[in-house]
């Protein structure tokens, strides 16, 4: 399979056609942003890192049942996926109080919710991804209330998987983002990326921030973090 031409390049990727008019290339960067985009930097070795981290956890979430967008890995960046219609949606799910949700509503980062709790902000640089409930998705055609439905049980599923798979390797699973899209056919599917970039990881014993935190805070050895995530999943 071969990129044919370059659609649109993100901040942490780039998407290609391909010869085939429903499977997409997408080419994962070092290059990190944070605060939409106001903070940039490099990780060096993120690309290859997030993308062999996103592609085993959804072959994983795909045995769970969880329909993905996963295809085929290429190479060390680059790996073909399902085309779909992004829903334009950051769906986002909360374990452990941290981030913006602890600065909103005064909850101390670290304190743990008594179930999970679902965000979703509607994606749009101009807006700064602002927060929807579902009457906005609604009254705004983002998507159907069935394929909100789907959204949130698939977004639910992910997490319980994920929380336990992460225990497994030392692991704290404190929040992530996810994004959907439509098939051809309209169905609901998962999209995007699962990283280090996308969850806030904690270290189970030290509580360490293995994950974008390090980039954003400035908190040091950004690349050591992700290796360190790649290695407890991958072994190597
Ligand atoms: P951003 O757009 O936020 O800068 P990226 O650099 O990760 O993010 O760009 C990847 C883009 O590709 C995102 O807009 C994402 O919604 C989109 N995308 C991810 N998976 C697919 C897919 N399977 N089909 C079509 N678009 C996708
Ligand atoms: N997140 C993301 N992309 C975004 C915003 C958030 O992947 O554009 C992830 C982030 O890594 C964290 C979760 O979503 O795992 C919740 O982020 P939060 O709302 O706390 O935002 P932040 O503190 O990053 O501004």
């Amino acid at each position: 399979m071969e990129k044919v031409k370059m659609l649109y390049e993100g901040k942490a990727k780039k998407v290609y056609s391909t010869e085939d008019e429903n499977l997409y290339i997408v080419s994962y960067k070092d290059d990190a942003t944070a605060f939409n985009g106001k903070k940039k930097g490099t990780i060096e070795g993120k690309g290859a890192i997030n993308n062999r981290v996103s592609n085993y956890l959804m072959s994983l979430l795909e045995k769970e049942g969880v329909p993905t967008h996963l295809v085929k890995e290429l190479n060390d960046r680059e790996t073909v996926v399902k085309k779909v219609e992004i829903v334009p949606l950051e769906v986002i799910v909360r374990n452990v109080a941290a981030g913006s949700l602890s600065k909103r509503l005064g909850i101390p980062e670290g304190t743990k919710l008594p179930f999970p709790v679902i965000e979703y902000c509607y994606k749009s640089d101009p807006l700064d991804d602002p927060m929807v409930n579902e009457y906005h998705i609604r009254a705004m055609e983002i998507a159907t209330d069935e394929e909100m439905k789907t959204i949130a049980k698939y977004a639910l599923k992910v997490n319980e998987f994920l929380i336990g798979f992460m225990k497994g390797v030392g692991i704290d699973l404190i929040d992530f983002k996810i994004e959907f899209g439509r098939t051809s056919d309209g169905t609901i599917i998962l999209a995007d990326e699962i990283s280090p970039d996308t969850c806030r990881f904690w270290d189970a014993k030290t509580h360490d921030h293995l994950d974008k935190d390090r980039f954003r805070r400035d908190l040091g050895d950004v690349e050591g973090a992700y290796h360190e995530v790649m290695k407890r999943l991958l072994g190597e």
